[in-house]
C-alpha cells in the first residue's frame, strides 16, 4: 500500500506552545525543539498532511497551580480577566500564523477545501485554524467576524467549564454524557451564526443536552473532531449510540481520540494501552457511521498517549495496526485523511 497521508482532527500544540513560554514558539516548533508530543519534524514522521490545530484557553485554576507566572498575582485574581483570555487567545492565533510565514512556504492555514486540496498535491501541511472553548467571543460575534477572517473556520464553542454559550461537562468517570443543562440562548445563537458562516461545529465537548440543541439548530453535518464511543469507555464526553446514530444522519463525521482515558474501558490514563481498545473504537464508529464518516482526532499535546502511540510520530504504526486487523487500503485511505476533507467540503462548500 502507499505511505497513508494523515489529516489529523485535534491537537493541542497551541495551548502548549503559550504554557512553554519559550522565546520564540513557533520556531520551537519548526526547529523541533519541543519535548512533547509533536513538532514540525515528528510530523513528518508521523506522515502527517496537516489538521485543525486549536486555540484553546487552559482552566485558571489549572495554569494557577501549574503555571502561577503566567497569573498577575497583584490583581487577585479568581478568574481570568476578559482581556487576558483575549491575550491569550490572540498569543495561539499568533504562533499559528507565524508557524506559517516562518515556515518558508511549507505550512499554510487553510481556508477552503480547494486550498486543502492544492496543499496536498503540492506537498505543504494544510492547517485548519480551530478554537476550543469559545469564551472569548463577544455576544455580536464581532470578534468571531475578526477571527475568520484570520482563517478560523472550526468552532467548539465549549469546553469541560462552563462559558456564556452553555454549561460544563466536568464530572467524574463513569458518567452518561447527560451533565444538566445544555445551551444558553446566546449558546444557540452561536450555532446559528456558524451555520450562517459555514464554520465546523464541533461536539466535542458538548454534554448531551447541548449536544441534541446543536443538533436541532445545525442544517450541516455534526462533528466531534475528538471523542470516542461512550458504549465502550464511559466518559462523559464520549459518543452515546444515540448521538452516533444522529450524527451519520446528519453525515457527520467523528475523530477517534487516543488519549487512553477516552478509549479504555476504566477510564484510565495509563501507557500500557494496547491498540486492541483502540480497533475497537473504530470498528463500533464504522459500525455506526459507515465507511465515510470516521477518522483521527488525536489530541497530541493535549491527551495522555499509550507508550504504543506515544507522540505524533507513531501515527504510520496505528495504520499498521488497522491494515493487520483487515481494513482495506480504500479504506485506511478514507479514515486516514479523504473522510476528514469529504466533511469539511460538506460544511464550508467547495
Ligand atoms: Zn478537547
Amino acid at each position: 500500500m502507499q505511505k497513508p497521508k494523515i489529516f489529523d482532527g485535534h491537537n493541542d500544540l497551541l495551548a502548549r506552545l503559550w504554557l512553554a513560554d519559550d522565546e520564540d514558539p513557533s520556531s520551537a516548533f519548526l526547529h523541533s525543539t519541543l519535548t512533547g508530543q509533536m513538532d514540525w519534524e515528528r510530523c513528518q514522521k508521523g506522515q502527517l498532511i496537516g489538521g485543525l490545530f486549536a486555540i484553546f484557553v487552559p482552566p485558571f485554576e489549572y495554569v494557577k497551580k501549574n503555571y502561577p507566572h503566567k497569573i498577575d498575582w497583584t490583581l487577585h485574581q479568581t478568574a481570568y480577566t476578559t482581556q487576558q483570555v483575549e491575550q491569550i487567545c490572540f498569543a495561539q492565533m499568533s504562533y499559528l500564523l507565524q508557524i506559517e510565514a516562518k515556515s518558508a512556504g511549507k505550512i499554510k492555514i487553510c481556508r477552503t477545501v480547494a486550498e486543502i486540496y492544492d496543499c496536498i498535491a503540492n506537498g505543504i501541511f494544510a492547517v485548519v485554524m480551530h478554537i476550543e472553548g469559545a469564551e472569548v467571543l463577544d455576544a455580536d460575534f464581532h470578534l468571531l467576524d475578526v477571527f475568520y477572517a484570520a482563517g478560523l473556520r472550526s468552532i467548539g464553542a465549549l469546553w469541560n467549564t462552563p462559558n456564556q454559550f452553555g454549561h460544563g461537562l466536568n464530572v467524574p468517570f463513569p458518567h452518561s454524557p447527560d451533565t444538566g443543562q445544555g445551551l444558553t440562548a446566546l449558546g444557540k445563537e452561536l450555532i446559528r451564526y456558524c451555520q450562517h458562516k459555514r464554520l465546523v461545529v464541533d461536539v466535542s465537548h458538548m454534554n448531551e443536552k447541548a449536544f441534541w440543541d446543536t443538533a436541532s439548530i445545525l442544517q450541516q453535518p455534526i462533528v466531534a473532531t475528538h471523542s470516542n464511543v461512550h458504549e465502550i469507555c464511559p466518559q462523559a464526553r464520549n459518543l452515546t449510540n444515540m448521538q452516533l446514530e444522529e450524527i451519520a444522519a446528519s453525515k457527520g463525521f467523528v475523530g477517534v481520540n487516543l488519549d487512553t482515558a477516552f478509549l479504555r474501558e476504566d477510564g484510565k490514563r495509563n501507557a500500557e494501552t494496547s491498540f486492541d481498545i483502540l480497533i475497537r473504537h473504530f470498528d463500533h464508529l464504522i459500525e455506526y457511521l459507515g465507511e465515510d464518516h470516521v477518522g483521527f482526532g488525536s489530541d497530541y499535546d493535549g491527551g495522555f498517549m499509550s507508550n504504543a502511540w506515544a507522540d505524533i510520530s507513531y501515527f504510520p504504526k496505528i495504520i499498521d495496526k488497522l491494515s493487520a486487523h483487515g481494513y482495506s487500503d480504500d479504506l485506511i485511505d478514507k479514515i486516514s485523511h479523504r473522510n476528514w476533507l469529504s466533511v469539511l467540503e460538506n460544511i464550508w462548500g467547495k
